[in-house]
């Protein structure tokens, strides 16, 4: 297939991997990269020396395009976009935050810039302010999420109608169906994150991936909208929070108890108990861990099985 998304980024399959904190390092996105899809790398997690060591990594281990996740609340944004145009990274996802203040001077290095929004609202914003490519990421999605609570069914189809340039569609996507679906809905690619949080060359730790494969229905919840809006999954940490909510904590209360490097502590060094655990509502259709290019091969004949029976379906 050849669309808008796979020319723009000159990729094989319209499907993108998230650039996913301390869950997508370099070995995961080249591997996607290579399997035909687009890798990311999500950098918000990682110190300036660390990004660059993945970004000499990854181009070592594939030779096709990959892309890096900038969320624009990170503190030492200037450092990170230096090592993008240092190192001719080709494609650029900014996400929290203006897309205004970083398109231009990316694209004038010749770099596409994609701006993740979650309303039609900012997809008119980045549309505006010139980005190559949007990303609506629906309510199902896992980690931060925007705050009016739009699902994928009704915000992919609303801001088709309203943008006229390439549409990415995100959350709660994880199959071929899936994929079929948001395309029919007017995406014309797709972003999956929680399934290649459980992919072999995620960098999550094994406890994490273990009780992804192990979760159902139910298990996720939206929390913590006072400071960033973010899906996690239940765990005692969770029920902490849930507690302080009872006990009307504010905000600062709020803040005190998530503390600095909860997500690392949950995602990558494992610990379930006290660490944040971001994952989609998805998560409950993920029962095996598997390499990112079986994961790209099964979506992809999966996709192409439901178009043959879509071709049946008349009403
Ligand atoms: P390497 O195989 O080069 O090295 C793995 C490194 O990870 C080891 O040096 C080890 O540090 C470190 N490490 C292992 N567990 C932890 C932990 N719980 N907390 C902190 N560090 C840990 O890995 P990569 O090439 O895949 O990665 C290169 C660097 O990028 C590493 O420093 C890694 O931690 C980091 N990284 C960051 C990610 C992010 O999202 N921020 C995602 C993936 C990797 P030591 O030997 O000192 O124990
Ligand atoms: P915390 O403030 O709890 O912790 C910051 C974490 O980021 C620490 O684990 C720290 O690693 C690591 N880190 C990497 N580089 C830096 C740096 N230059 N300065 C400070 N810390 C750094 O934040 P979270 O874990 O909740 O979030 C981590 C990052 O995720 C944020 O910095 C932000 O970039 C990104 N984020 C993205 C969002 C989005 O995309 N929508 C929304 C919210 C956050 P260490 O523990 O090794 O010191």
């Amino acid at each position: 297939m050849t669309n808008r998304i796979t020319e723009l980024f000159n990729i094989k399959y319209p499907i993108i991997q998230a650039g996913m904190i301390w869950c997508s390092g370099w070995e995961l996105a080249s591997a996607v990269s290579s399997a035909g899809g687009l890798g990311i790398i999500g950098s918000g997690s990682m110190y300036p020396h660390i990004l660059e060591e993945h970004i000499k990594k990854c181009k070592k281990a594939t030779d096709k395009p990959f892309a890096i996740n900038l969320p624009m609340l990170y503190p030492d944004i200037d450092k990170h976009i230096e090592l993008i145009i240092k190192y001719k990274v080709p494609i650029v996802f900014t996400s929290a935050g203006n897309p205004k203040t970083w398109t231009k001077t990316l694209q004038e290095k010749g770099i596409i810039v994609v701006h993740v929004v979650s309303s039609v609202k900012f997809a008119l914003k980045a549309q505006e302010a010139g980005v190559d490519a949007v990303v609506a990421e629906g309510f199902e999605a896992g980690g931060h999420n925007g705050r009016d609570e739009t699902t994928s069914f009704c915000l992919i189809p609303l801001v088709s109608e309203a943008i006229t340039i390439p549409l990415i569609a995100a959350g709660g996507i994880g199959t071929g169906k899936g994929m079929l679906a948001a395309m029919n809905l007017g995406a014309d690619a797709v972003q999956i994150g929680s399934r290649f949080v459980t992919s072999t060359e995620s960098s999550a730790h094994a406890n994490f991936k273990a009780h992804i494969i192990n979760s159902n229905e139910g298990d996720t919840l939206l929390t913590l909208k006072e400071l960033t809006p973010v899906r996690l999954m239940k765990n005692p940490f969770f029920d902490k929070v849930q507690a302080a909510y009872s006990a009307r904590a504010s905000t600062e209360e709020l803040t005190t108890l998530l503390g600095k490097g909860r997500a690392k502590k949950g995602m990558f060094e494992g610990d379930l108990v006290e660490g944040e655990l971001e994952i989609g509502q998805v998560a409950g259709l993920i029962n095996e861990i598997k390499s990112a290019k079986e994961i790209i091969d099964e979506i992809v004949s999966e996709f192409n099985e439901a178009v043959t029976k879509q071709k049946e379906l008349n009403l």
